[in-house]
């Protein structure tokens, strides 16, 4: 490098390339690191010591805390819906309570790092009702996503409490920390996602003679992260020992988010309304019959949720409680097509790259709905029943010509035909 560098006039740095100069941190030379920037009196830096520094500072903020705001503008609960729409389809009641539930903890979040606040709003934890595959995970996910904070899942049946084999709650909390990494601050701040929750009831049957078996324990251990604790994590995951090092992470405005299927409240709910059962939801009723039941759940109160066997103090601390339909058919036609990342678009993307085309006709999607229905894991099924059908050919694609048209239809769904290329090119 011929420039000199050495323009000190005007309180310039330039880089240098003098032949015979080293970083004054690393002391090594030009030759070996490149560019130096140069300070006064035959001081040098070469890049890698700008990065490393630049490490060392910002590690430095993390561990102080050094207060910033991470919100300058909460998103509007309208805002919030209108992209969960882009992703979630149905279950709007839920939408818009969660989007009412996460514009306030945010803005309330926001307005507590002011000093004028005098009226202290307790946060909204979330109870999140619904069966399999109806897009609990999915919205608390895609909601993360939206307001760019760290967002853990975690599966309640996993917890046990301190000192049974399983692991400590406190792990839901590294998951979380390791999102963000490490980012203490960020962490705080962020949504932490609890599936299963109703399996860690007091009435559930789990029984092993290594774990909690009444999961009144766990309900204990969890009340206290989501009431706000500081809790001590261990920065390598598994059980806690005494002599090692923890993080200290505030729980205090993190948001829980807690999902379950509650199988069966529905029946607790007609049994409190005082609906008849008989033929009604019962192994041999229509489908229609189980769903028309099934929806009873969206009647469900916080007594109904006690008697289910969550303990009344964890129940408390999560206000807002909200249900999930199932999803029907037309849903499931609208899961495959609608979303912005529809199963339907990421299948014909594989023949994209693979310069082929697939069409995929309605008659194929409602089939596909269909199939799902009957597994009865909702959304879930579909991809499975997708690959099941296309198994072969996505095998195959690659060593195929490119250029053809692949036209998916229910018979290559129901595995009585195979998918074959269309004669004519892609284009026709
Ligand atoms: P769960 O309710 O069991 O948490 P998930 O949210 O994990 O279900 O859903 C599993 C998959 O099914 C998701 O990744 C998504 O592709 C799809 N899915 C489920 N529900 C919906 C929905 N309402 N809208 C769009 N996709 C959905």
């Amino acid at each position: 490098m011929a420039s000199s560098g050495k323009d000190f006039t005007n309180g310039k740095r330039t880089p240098t390339g003098k032949k015979n100069a080293s970083c004054s941190f690393c002391r090594k030379s030009y030759r070996e690191v490149g560019p130096l920037v140069e300070g006064p009196e035959d001081v040098y830096v070469c890049g890698e010591c700008v990065e490393l520094c630049q490490s060392i500072l910002d590690q430095e903020r993390r561990r102080r805390g050094t207060p910033h705001k991470l919100f300058t503008k909460v998103p509007s609960p309208r805002d919030i819906v209108t992209h969960l729409d882009k992703y979630v389809v149905g279950q709007s009641q839920t939408k818009k309570m969660l989007a009412v539930a996460v514009h306030n903890h945010y803005k309330r979040l926001m307005l507590n790092t002011d000093t004028d606040n005098d009226v202290e709003i307790e946060k909204s934890n979330v109870l999140m009702i619904g069966p399999t595959g109806s897009g609990k995970t999915l919205i608390a996910k895609t909601l993360a996503k939206f307001l760019q904070v760290p967002f853990a899942i975690g599966d309640a049946t996993t917890l046990t409490e301190a000192g049974y084999v399983g692991e400590d709650v406190e792990n839901l909390l590294l998951k979380l920390l390791h999102t963000c990494d490490f980012d203490v601050e960020s962490a705080q701040r962020g949504i932490v996602f609890i599936d299963e929750i109703d399996k860690i009831g007091k009435t559930s049957n789990n029984v092993s003679i290594t774990r909690d078996v009444s999961g009144e324990g766990v309900q204990q251990a969890l009340l206290k992260m989501l009431e706000g604790t500081v809790a001590n994590v261990p920065p390598q995951g598994g059980r806690k020992h005494p002599e090692q090092q923890y993080i200290q992470l505030d729980t205090t405005n993190i948001l829980f988010i807690c999902g379950g299927t509650f199988v069966g409240l529905e029946d607790i709910v007609a049994r409190r309304m005082g609906r008849k059962m008989i033929g009604f939801g019962q192994d041999n009723s229509s489908h229609d019959d189980k769903l028309r039941r099934y929806e009873m759940i969206h009647d469900a109160t916080v007594e109904d949720i006690l008697e289910y066997g969550l303990i009344p103090e964890l129940v408390g601390r999560l206000p807002v409680l909200t249900t999930l339909s199932k999803l029907c058919e037309s849903d499931l036609v609208r899961v495959l097509t609608e979303p912005k990342n529809a199963l339907v678009r990421q299948f014909q993307k594989y023949f994209e790259m693979e310069e082929s085309v697939l069409e995929v006709t309605p008659e194929a999607i409602r089939e596909i709905a269909k199939i799902a229905i009957q597994k009865d894991t909702g959304a879930r099924g579909l991809r499975s029943v997708i690959e099941n059908a296309m198994f072969d050919i996505l095998y195959e694609l690659p060593d195929q010509e490119p250029g053809k048209k692949y036209v998916l239809t229910p018979e290559v769904i129901r595995g009585e035909s195979h998918l074959f290329p269309q004669d004519g090119s892609a284009a026709a």
